[in-house]
């Protein structure tokens, strides 16, 4: 076989991902810890098959870029603004606390304070997407909580960016040994900062300028072509192209230049449809961005350094949680806002991860540093899973989670435009899950002859869009039992599932039918195999999409064919009839 490295790479990485995050996923773990255990077997320090380290890292860097553009899509000035006065100074609190114990362990460890600093700023930075996973699992994306802790990420997400951007001009001063770092004078750094500086300025006023005229005039200009195919590929080009030129031209990183990219897109109607057409790209590349982090990761150094290792987790796990916690308890935030941030915060990941990488390559952070870096977030990313789990029981024991779920959906701030959830009926209700272009018009038509429904739809727009005709719609997947007990389901009559995906129907199905074994089921199809599929799961009736578009269609012809006819007859002269067909003038 000839040597082919970037397909036994992707290969390699993508099916040892799949695996492991399975077990990790059986475990009740985070995936992310499945795939990071993942890279460390294709890794070089493990027997077996060793991926090539180079095509790795370039792989992770499109993750990275993609995983950037999604922040950026998502990124949402107007939550960031309504939990600015917390969030702001609470990050950067954090991040000057828990850099400054990370200093002080590297200081104590004999590296120089260049090493310690860097070393201490990536310990004080959360995952953004270990955080998002738990708050979305839990349904507190909405919540007042969910926004302070996304928006704390926000601002440690942008400050990242900064140091990024900052790190490869200062180099020189924090004690770099690269080429370019070890000569510079004072003088030299000035100027290599300034003119950083001055470029990252340029890429922003240009993005700001023109970018955000031309990106989005692009994409729908594209989506005016019609071509679904199209259309992803003009979302890829702009994210990667983006990137790759805010790099190659000014010198910034990939990450704000997706970041940025992304952004630009937000503001248009089109970047939902720009997201989720991303996003299976995004979530193959952030997995292999993992994979090649755990390639990194020599496992001996959990036994030649467990002091240090400990310590560095320590300051993850409890420095940054007791920061988060201390701010959220200044500014009065309920107890469950404060240990859910502290939670939260307790585990790094991916920025941490670009940080070290671009420092090694600085020579401001040796291996081992590194290795220390990667061994205590692979130690806080399977640990905070069960934090957040003792979270829970320990809510569920004080009745807190329900008080609080109750609040957050019946107040409104007037920060958060989602309206009033009315009140779910108790009992013999139907349940549509779904309000898109099929559950919406089931859901009117059912509230027009006064049934008494619940709408259960993971869209925060469509969910407005539902509580504001009146219906009681919650926020969240379906496939979750503790949303579809919140819907009343044990005592619910029927439940419609208008999803599209038949494989979430089924396990939605499956769910159902052990919590209420004689609710009648409908569910959405759109090919027989499918039909069959969801009648094995469980359901008693299924309509498939495309033969009732069929039979609507033959309808329409046969009515259209009659008003023809008739319409020909009445222009006939009245003696037409009378003539052969075949002489009749043409
Ligand atoms: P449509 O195909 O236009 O009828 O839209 C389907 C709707 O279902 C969209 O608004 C989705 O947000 C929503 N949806 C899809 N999957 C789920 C799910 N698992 N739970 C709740 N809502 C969902």
């Amino acid at each position: 076989m000839h040597h082919t490295p970037l397909i036994a790479m992707l290969v390699g990485g993508i099916c040892l991902a799949f695996v492991f995050g399975m077990i990790a996923q059986k475990l009740r773990l985070s995936p992310l810890f499945g795939y990071l255990v993942a890279g460390i077997v294709a890794g070089p320090f493990t027997p077996g098959f060793v991926a090539d380290a180079g095509i790795a890292q370039q792989l992770s860097e499109i993750g990275v870029i993609l995983i950037m553009f999604g922040v950026g899509l998502h990124f949402s000035i107007g939550d960031l603004w309504s939990v600015r006065k917390i969030v702001i100074p609470g990050a950067l609190f954090q991040v000057l606390i828990a850099s400054s114990l990370g200093l002080l362990l590297g200081w104590l460890m004999g590296w120089n304070w260049g090493s310690s600093l860097i070393f201490g700023i990536c310990l004080s930075v959360a995952s953004t997407v270990v955080l998002l996973r738990a708050l979305e699992e839990r349904r507190l994306l909405e919540t007042r909580r969910g926004r302070i802790a996304i928006g704390w990420l926000i601002v440690e997400d942008l400050l990242m960016v900064l140091v990024l951007v900052m790190l490869p001009p200062l180099a020189g001063l924090l004690g770099g040994d690269s080429p370019d770092s070890a000569s510079a004078s004072s003088g030299d750094i000035l100027r290599a900062l300034g003119w950083t500086l001055g470029k990252v300025t340029v890429f922003i006023v240009l993005m700001l300028a023109i970018g955000r005229r031309v990106i989005p005039w692009i994409l729908e200009r594209t989506a005016g072509v019609g071509s679904r195919e199209l259309f992803t590929l003009a979302v890829l080009a702009i994210a990667l192209g983006v990137a790759y030129v805010a790099t190659a031209v000014f010198s910034v990183s990939f990450a704000l230049g997706a970041f940025l990219a992304g952004v630009m897109l937000n503001e248009s109607k089109l970047s939902h449809q720009a997201a989720s057409d991303s996003l299976p790209m995004r979530d193959a590349f952030a997995v292999l961005f993992f994979v090649s982090v755990g390639m990194l990761f020599d496992p001996r150094i959990l036994l030649e350094q467990p002091l240090a290792i400990l310590a560095t987790f320590l300051i993850i796990v409890l420095g940054n949680s007791f920061c988060g916690f201390i701010v959220t308890r200044i500014f009065r935030e309920p107890l469950q806002t404060q240990l859910t941030l502290a939670t939260g915060l307790a585990q790094i990941g991916e920025f941490s991860f670009i940080l070290a990488a671009l420092a090694v390559s600085l020579g401001l952070l040796s291996e081992d540093a590194r290795n220390l870096i990667l061994a205590a977030a692979l130690l806080s990313i399977i640990v905070n899973p069960m934090l957040f789990v003792i979270l829970d029981r320990w809510s569920a024991r004080h009745g807190v989670e329900n008080r609080l779920a109750a609040e957050s959906s019946l107040k409104v701030d007037e920060d958060d435009p989602l309206p009033d959830r009315a009140t779910i009926p108790p009992a013999n209700h139907i349940i549509v899950v779904g309000f898109g272009r099929v559950g919406s018009r089931v859901g009117r038509s059912l509230q027009e002859h006064g049934l008494p429904l619940v709408v259960i739809e993971s869209s925060r727009d469509q969910c407005r869009e539902a509580r504001e005709i009146g219906l009681p719609c919650i926020l969240g997947n379906a496939v979750s039992s503790d949303v579809l007990k919140d819907a009343h389901l044990d005592t619910a009559r029927a439940l419609l599932l208008t999803t599209p995906h038949s494989m979430e129907s089924a396990a939605i199905i499956r769910l159902a039918r052990e919590a209420n074994a004689d609710i009648a089921i409908l569910a959405r199809a759109h090919s027989d195999d499918e039909v069959a599929y969801l009648h094995k799961a469980g359901a008693d009736a299924t309509i498939m999409g495309e033969s009732e578009i069929a039979r609507s269609m033959c309808d329409s012809v046969e009515s259209l064919v009659r008003l023809a006819q008739r319409l020909e007859k009445a222009n006939k002269p009245p003696d037409a009839d009378a003539v052969p067909a075949e002489i009749l003038p043409v």
